[in-house]
């Protein structure tokens, strides 16, 4: 079988890492670098030997597939361009800032039967890989993702940037619908939501608690996960997982601790987690998970099969954000009369201005108006 022939658009950040793997996987023959970016683009074509280019349209025709890394607010234009010219597409997450946008485009792929994936590389990430098949049926969840400032994606805010990855992974395990979504957040350098805590509930009875910052001094990415027979405490950064299984009376609630002697407690104070809630720590598998999604997109296209993360899991991770995202909108910060609402309401501003801005909190586009004068 013959190589993919790929190609990476949006030469940024994310779009450098994306090049410069796939230049070294044997299966994928990075044909071109395009960056509307002059210097980004003829940088990365010395170093990984493909040709830079300036826009996609002159390769139609040269790739099989393409990796889009492009900012966010352009993934629709630039994907859905590609699909109608017959190229599989790899799309960073989240697929597009809006479920409408995200529909469109599977609709798309799936009627010219081609591959979208989308980038939602934690599920790659050897912490997650190695426990989840033993998350059957998940409860309830937590999770934390933090980071700085980074002065990237600001196009959109944490929940699409950062949140969005917790709500694929939770979705991915729990595995029924979103029912009802309360949150709140707050901007901190900009006009969308910089930190938001979300708890949602899906119709199975889960909960899952997420929390997500991008002005935090203090990076974590982590997850717990409580099922009914066992624990799991995922570690992102550290790409370390570890298990909790109560032994078997406990879960049968047939272990007494009120009926236990002296000796009998002592002892289990002391093995607490080797003989009661027996702790596990989860080798993980070395790899790079980058290079594992790529490799599952240039997979998909050869044999046909779906990617791990198809343009639907991409939509339905979008579809949970807007849901968290509407709810942040609609916080009020001082009780049901509260006249500060949503994310760019501030206790600093005297109340004749938060009354000028309420407005803004209802959709973006009087944002953009604000900014207009
Ligand atoms: P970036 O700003 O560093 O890079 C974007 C690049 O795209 C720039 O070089 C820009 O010149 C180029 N560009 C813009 N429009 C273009 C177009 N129409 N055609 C060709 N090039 C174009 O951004 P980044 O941090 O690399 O993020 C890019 C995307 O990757 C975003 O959607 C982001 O959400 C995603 N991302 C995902 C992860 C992850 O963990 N999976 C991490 C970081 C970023």
């Amino acid at each position: 079988m013959s190589r993919l022939r790929l190609a990476v658009i949006g030469v940024g950040h994310l779009g450098k890492i994306h090049a410069k793997l796939a230049a070294t996987i044997p299966e994928i023959e990075l044909v071109a670098v395009v960056d509307s970016r002059l210097e980004a683009r003829e940088a990365l074509a010395k170093e990984t030997g493909a040709k830079p280019v300036a826009h996609f349209r002159e390769l139609i025709g040269e790739i099989d597939g393409a990796v889009v890394v492009t900012p966010t607010v352009t993934h629709f234009d630039v994907a859905s361009e590609l699909i109608r010219a017959g190229v599989h597409v790899f799309v960073e997450k989240p697929i597009t800032p809006t479920v409408r946008e995200a529909d469109e485009l599977v609709q798309l792929a799936r009627r010219r039967q081609l591959v979208l994936q989308v980038g939602h590389v934690e599920r790659f990430n050897p912490a997650f890989v190695s426990v989840q098949d033993r998350l059957q049926e998940p409860k309830f969840i937590e999770a934390r993702r933090q980071s700085g400032f980074t002065f990237r994606s600001t196009d959109v805010g944490v929940i699409m940037d950062l949140m969005i990855h917790d709500i694929d992974a939770v979705l991915s395990l729990v595995k029924s619908p979103v029912t009802s979504v309360d949150a709140v957040g707050v901007s901190v350098l900009g006009d969308h939501e910089d930190m938001v805590s979300a708890r949602l509930l899906f119709a199975n009875g889960a909960v899952a608690n997420l929390t997500a910052s991008r002005t935090s001094y203090a990076p974590a990415r982590d997850m717990q996960v409580y099922t009914p027979t066992r624990f799991a405490s995922i570690d992102f950064a550290t790409r370390k997982a570890t298990v909790v299984e109560p032994r078997m009376d406990v879960l049968q609630r047939d272990f007494h601790v009120n009926e236990l002697n002296d000796e009998t407690r002592n002892h289990l104070r002391e093995k607490l987690f080797s003989e009661l809630l027996v702790k596990e720590e989860v080798p993980a598998v070395e790899s790079n998970a980058i290079e594992q999604e790529q490799r599952d997109f240039a997979e998909a296209i050869r044999t046909g099969r779906e990617p791990r993360v198809t343009g639907a899991d991409g939509r339905d991770a979008v579809a949970v954000a807007e849901m968290v995202l509407a709810s942040v909108r609609q916080h009020q910060w001082d009780g049901a009369d509260s006249r500060r609402i949503g994310h760019l309401a501030s206790p600093m501003l005297p109340l004749p201005m938060v009354a000028a801005m309420e407005e803004w909190a209802t959709d973006d586009t009087v944002i953009l108006r604000r900014k207009a004068g």
